[in-house]
């Protein structure tokens, strides 16, 4: 049997509350060998925590998603305009620094830019780029991977990856874009993010990017419960559905589906050391 790993995976959140049990059985009856959950606020890192130490193979990640950003300055005492990268990263290494130790968190995020914000959730971009140095600062601090999100904000967000290199890399995760695109963040030690939008086949530009990306660069992920695949728009997404997404790459690719699972395995546990 084929085993997969979904790099990128918000299990905890409350879509999932009705009939979490049964879908991870599903999901494992299907190969997945474990899901990282990624950490969005502070407040919601102990119930990441919590269930990634209640599946088997699960993993987490600790950090502040640039769609609660708006709400966490708004509620805690930081929102002050004039607050240096060094004062975020210091105040996040502090937070962080309980959840780092725990065998379970292997990765710092998700961080990133969003140029295409709902209005209730916007923030400006200089403090999005401030909390994503912020936050390559901590990985560094606790030697670990980080993890991006990103959407039409890229050249931004290479400029806060050349200013501080995360030396333990990371990933783009969710990736969407050109084929330079994907080299870019390549080249600067990111791994690639795989998800539902290869398997539409209008989304030329991302399947061709893909496509050309040594194997060492690519990791699977289903970003559930958003990014649905083809033929099911309007629905759940869910780690059930990553050998959905492996096989729409070993496709797109023209290589053995027990090859893709193997090297996107392989490369996830290089990539969050499990
Ligand atoms: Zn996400």
């Amino acid at each position: 049997m084929n085993h997969f790993f979904d790099s990128h995976c918000h299990f905890d959140f409350d879509h999932f509350d009705k009939d979490r049990s049964a879908v991870w059985q599903q999901a494992q009856a299907l190969g997945l060998q474990g899901v990282l959950i990624p950490g969005v606020t502070p407040s919601q890192w102990p119930q990441a925590q919590l269930l990634s130490q209640q599946l088997q193979g699960g993993l987490y990640a600790i950090g502040l998603h640039p769609w609660w950003l708006n709400a966490y300055l708004s509620q805690s005492e930081c929102d002050k305009n004039d607050w240096a990268i060094n004062d975020w990263a210091a105040h996040l290494v502090q937070c962080m620094a309980p959840f780092a130790k725990d065998q379970h968190c292997k990765a710092i995020g998700e961080t990133g830019l969003d140029a295409c914000m709902p209005p209730s959730k916007q923030v400006s971009l200089d403090k999005q780029q401030a909390m994503v140095s912020a936050h390559l600062r901590c990985a560094n601090h606790f030697k670990m991977p980080v993890i991006l999100h990103c959407r039409k904000a890229h050249n931004e967000l290479l400029a806060c990856l050349d200013q501080v290199k995360p030396v333990a890399g990371g990933v783009l995760h969710g990736f969407t874009g050109s084929t330079q695109l994907a080299q870019n963040y390549w080249r600067r030690g990111l791994r690639i993010g795989v998800g539902g939008s290869i398997t539409y086949p209008r989304a030329n530009k991302t399947r061709q990017a893909i496509q050309a990306l040594p194997d060492e660069a690519l990791v699977l992920e289903t970003d559930a419960p958003d990014m649905p695949l083809s033929g099911k728009q309007g629905q759940r997404n869910s780690p059930e559905y990553v050998p959905q997404i492996a096989q729409a790459l070993a496709a797109l690719r023209g290589q053995a589906l027990d090859c893709v699972t193997q090297y996107t395995l392989y490369n996830s546990r290089k990539l969050f050391d499990f």
